[in-house]
């Protein structure tokens, strides 16, 4: 601390308790009479600034009273507020060091879901080819039943009684060779006919051949 004393005229505050003392803008003490004297001017006595003074006394601002506390305590409050926002720092640090780490991990992640999107993507791609593959397959094969089943039925239909009577009838009416009859053994018995007759003739043209 210092002693509280007019910079004009030197008087002590503590050994004239009576006399009023001010603090100026300026940052000067300044006794009341010395003021007295000087605001006729509205000018600093000591450096010539605009005069705007307050009294020292006990009902000051906080930031006037702080010119008389004891500067250690400032230090110690800086200390202390200068510890509490470096740790600020730190762990706004600490924070910003973690969410690098989880959008690295978010990035790792991401490539992976990438990854697996595209077998995926893969798979449904070969899915889709065997699944065509397959429908052709089943529609080959039912295609090929039902070429059966009518195979079947119209081989039925063929050996009906009703069939028979009405392809003989028709035989008789059109007159037709029965190798038109859809029948293999009826065919072949016709070509044998048909050979046998051949031989027939040829024997008939040797008959009175001689050497
Ligand atoms: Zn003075
Ligand atoms: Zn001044």
């Amino acid at each position: 601390m210092f002693r509280v004393h007019c910079n004009k005229c030197f008087r002590h505050r503590k050994t004239d308790p009576a006399v009023p003392f001010h603090l100026t803008q300026c940052r000067h003490v300044i006794c009341g009479p010395c003021l007295g004297q000087s605001s006729l001017e509205k000018n600093c006595p000591l450096c010539g600034q605009v005069l705007k003074a307050i009294q020292i006394n006990r009902d000051m601002p906080t930031s006037v009273a702080n010119y008389f506390a004891d500067p250690l305590r400032f230090q110690q409050i800086y200390r202390k507020i200068s510890k509490f926002q470096a740790d600020q720092r730190a762990s706004d640090n600490l924070g910003f060091y973690r969410q690098l780490q989880q959008l690295e991990q978010n990035k790792r992640q991401l490539e992976g879901f990438c990854k697996m999107e595209a077998q995926l993507n893969q798979k449904v791609v070969e899915e889709k080819k065997r699944i065509a593959e397959l429908r052709t397959y089943i529609a080959y094969h039912e295609n090929a039943q039902r070429m059966t089943r009518r195979r079947h039925s119209a081989g039925e239909r063929f050996h009906t009684p009703e069939f028979k009577e009405a392809w003989n009838t028709s035989i008789s009416t059109s007159d037709k060779s029965p190798s038109d009859m859809p029948s293999d053994s009826s065919r072949r018995s016709a070509d044998l006919d048909t050979q046998s007759t051949r031989r027939r003739s040829f024997g008939s043209d040797t008959k009175g051949f001689r050497l």
